[in-house]
């Protein structure tokens, strides 16, 4: 029997982001932090952010399911609330190599559609017409768990995705156009975030482009965290709990006015 698709219907879902706290804060830290695959990561993040999604509780089962570039889009739009509009970021030209600088509206980038369809699409293959889902960060997942790379993770790929009772055999069994093929279905299926920004490099002048990975540098940081609240612990002599309870912006208020203090 072929099997229902898994990944989530909905490729751009309505979302509410949680309110930011310390504690907030702190988890966000550590889940960027964690020694774990960059899926894992993008699911622990998504769902400590994420309040609700298409207005039921955000749980990270349902941020597994998400298409890939969903998950993306949602991490960019995440890592937003902690960026200007108007940011700045160091990237490494592709060419010569020079440090470069570019500006970055997170929340302004653009996503691929999804295809119709979505998430399932049926493809001619040399086997016959088989049925694929649109990959999610649980096939990521798996992918990344084993270390697959080019005709390999793509077969793979092709298992994990089929829906037909018969598709882990298949996969073994298609050739090289059929791969091509699935790889192209799944492309024109899948939402896609822009990730990837084209700039002249001042230095050698060549196009190059850079991939800024939002789990780099826009989520908060454990050490100037812990400093805030130590500073604040320091003055007001209360609890790291009571600290981390407040939200962000009135922590931050106490700080100023710690800053400012005669
Ligand atoms: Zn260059």
């Amino acid at each position: 029997m072929p099997r229902a698709a898994t990944t989530y219907p909905a490729a751009q879902p309505a979302f509410e982001l949680a309110r930011l706290t310390g504690t907030v804060e702190l988890r966000l830290a550590e889940a960027v932090a964690a020694a774990r695959a960059r899926p894992a990561k993008v699911t622990g993040v998504l769902a400590t952010l994420l309040h609700r999604l298409d207005g039921q509780a955000a749980a990270p089962e349902t941020l597994r399911s998400l298409a890939s570039g969903t998950r993306e889009w949602l991490l960019q739009r995440a890592a937003a609330r902690f960026r200007p509009a108007q940011d700045w970021l160091a990237a490494d030209c592709q060419t010569c190599g020079a440090r470069y600088d570019l500006a970055l509206d997170i929340a302004a980038l653009p996503m691929k559609p999804a295809g119709t369809g979505f998430p399932t699409v049926a493809v001619e293959t040399s086997l016959g017409r088989r049925s694929f889902e649109a990959p999610n960060g649980t096939h990521e997942t798996a992918v990344a768990r084993r270390g697959l790379t080019g005709e390999a993770a793509r077969r793979y790929l092709a298992a994990l995705c089929g829906l037909d009772a018969d598709s882990s055999a298949a996969a073994e069994r298609f050739d090289v156009e059929d791969l091509d093929r699935i790889d192209a279905a799944l492309e024109a299926l899948s939402p896609e975030a822009v990730s990837t920004l084209a700039s002249r490099c001042p230095n050698c002048e060549t196009e190059t482009r850079a991939w800024l990975d939002p789990l780099d540098y826009a989520f908060p940081r454990l050490e100037p965290l812990l400093r805030e609240v130590h500073r604040i612990a320091a003055t007001y002599h209360w609890s790291e709990a009571e600290i981390l309870a407040l939200p962000t912006a009135r922590r931050r208020r106490y700080l100023a006015l710690i800053g400012s203090r005669p």
